[in-house]
């Protein structure tokens, strides 16, 4: 992948056709797809780390960080859903992954670890990298992060945090997510500071082994912090604390259920889904079935459900229905399951509903936070060694404490979406400015587009996207 690194600041404006913001999995899903279209193009991915089609997600260097859908469900081709499957199979006939033999299950079911996952992705872009040089198209990585953004009537102009100067007929938002312990609101808490990353294993193994590790956050985040603490060789006690204190369910492979929603258009609300759902998960359980059969029905519907849905009812399912859709939908890869269910027996990991109150002064070199536990009105102190805060993302855009969002609220480019969820935009991606028209060369996808289609950030969603907006970029309207 060519790469361009500039220390130097310069007046000289760099040209291109399209200018992705960000390089990670929707970044390089994107320039992969323009690779492919007819016509000759010139592709930008600005993205300060050194490796595009990873961010954070598939940066993880633990086996034991598995993406939580097997392989047959995580497909970057939009047109195949074997092609993991298919890459993963010549992957392990090289020798790439020799202790996926310990798991005897079809190279379809396996869970395969997340940083192998982002090879697989460099690969498909290093492929459509080549076929688009037949054609005359290019696509290069600049190394940088993007402060500003300004549009004009026949270009976007991007500045750098390099200094350098890039200008091009369209720019795409794939800034990802912003996990929530980098905005200002936590950061104050000094809580930022204070905690481990959850996946930084080499940090746990500075840790006593026998000491207790608190963890904010009961999703699939703190299951990874799990995995990446008994990695470190740390068997003390964890004290898990979230504010209904459900565990992500472990993922299985039901078979196939009738797609209800499909058939019947009739279902709007909340209210009206959840009866369906119950209705058919307890129809599936009477017939031996897996509940998680009819719920994964759900998930090809959610968007336009989402989309047609009114705020209120946005609203009511964000309170009711969230948490609960979380922790069934969002599962856990049965081999981290596996791990957290055990130590969970074991009585060495404990989960409480309690929300984080805020953190402590930390005395004796311990880091102590408040809490209150659920029912209770007052808050109690807990301390351990360490602290991971696995609380999650931050999609509101106008606590991101990062120059790039800042700068397009300011300059009224972008507006919140729905819920203050991400972004505001059109079907096509093209986003919204403060007063709601719709941008002509600027385009967002993925994570900040999850007040659009409520989920916008796994794989699939991700490659679905990056396919249609790529059509849209390549045949460009009348302006
Ligand atoms: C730990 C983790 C595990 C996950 N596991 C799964 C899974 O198992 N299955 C699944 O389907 N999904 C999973 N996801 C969801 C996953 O995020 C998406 O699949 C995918 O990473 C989204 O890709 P993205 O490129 O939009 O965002 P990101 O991967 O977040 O990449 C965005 C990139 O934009 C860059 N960037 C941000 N701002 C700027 C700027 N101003 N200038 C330049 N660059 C910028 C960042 O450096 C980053 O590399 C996981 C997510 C995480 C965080």
């Amino acid at each position: 992948m060519s790469e361009t690194q500039s220390g130097q600041a310069t007046d000289a404006i760099r040209h291109a056709d399209i200018l992705i913001i960000g390089g990670g999995l929707s970044g390089a899903m994107l320039a992969a797809q323009l690779m492919r279209l007819p016509g000759q193009r010139q592709v930008l991915v600005i993205e300060p780390r050194a490796e595009l089609g990873r961010g954070e997600a598939y940066s993880a260097l633990e086996l034991g960080h598995t993406l939580n859908g097997n392989a047959a469900r995580m497909s970057v081709d939009p047109d195949n859903a074997d092609d993991l499957t298919q890459w993963l199979t010549e992957f392990i006939a090289a020798g790439g992954w020799p202790e996926s033999d310990e798991q005897h299950v079809p190279i379809s079911e396996l869970f395969p670890p997340r940083g192998m996952f982002g090879l697989y992705v460099q690969q498909r872009l290093a492929e459509a990298k080549v076929a688009g040089l037949v054609i005359g198209s290019t696509v290069e990585h600049v190394r940088a992060e993007v402060v500003d953004l300004q549009t004009e009537a026949q270009a976007v102009r991007l500045t750098l945090s390099d200094g350098q100067r890039l200008q091009g007929t369209f720019a795409v938002l794939a800034t990802g997510m912003f996990p929530a312990a980098r905005t200002p609101q936590t950061e104050s808490s000094g809580l930022n500071a204070a905690a481990l990353d959850p996946w930084d294993v080499a940090a746990m193994q500075q840790l006593d082994p026998q000491s207790t590790v608190l963890i904010i956050g009961s999703g699939l985040t703190m299951v990874d912090a799990v995995v990446s603490l008994e990695q470190a060789g740390h068997r003390g006690p964890i004290e898990v604390f979230s504010r209904h204190g459900l565990l992500p369910h472990v993922r299985r492979q039901p078979p196939a259920w009738v797609d209800f929603l499909a058939e019947d258009h009739s279902i709007r609300t909340p209210r009206q889904l959840l009866r369906e759902l119950r209705r058919h998960c307890r129809e599936a359980i009477a017939q031996g079935i897996d509940w998680q059969a009819p719920l994964d029905t759900v998930r090809a519907h959610i968007g336009r459900l989402w989309h047609q849905a009114t705020d209120v009812q946005r609203r009511q399912f964000v309170r009711h229905v969230r948490p609960w859709w979380e922790s069934h939908h969002h599962r856990s890869p049965p081999l981290s399951a596996e791990m957290v269910e055990r130590l969970h027996g074991e009585g060495r990991l404990r989960i409480q509903a309690a929300s984080f109150q805020g953190l402590e002064p930390s005395t004796n070199g311990e880091v102590s936070i408040r809490i209150r536990r659920r029912g209770e009105a007052h808050t109690t102190m807990v301390s351990g060694a360490a602290l991971i805060n696995s609380s999650g993302i931050e999609y509101d855009w106008r606590r991101v404490a990062r120059p790039l969002p800042q700068q397009l609220l300011a300059r009224g480019l972008i507006r919140p979406g729905p819920l203050a969820l991400g972004i505001a935009a059109e079907v096509d991606g093209a986003v919204l400015d403060a007063e709601g028209r719709p941008a002509e060369r600027l385009f967002a996808m993925g994570p900040p587009l999850r007040g659009m289609w409520w989920e916008s950030t796994a794989v699939t969603d991700v490659a679905s996207q990056a396919k249609s907006l790529a059509a849209r970029l390549a045949t460009p309207r009348p302006v």
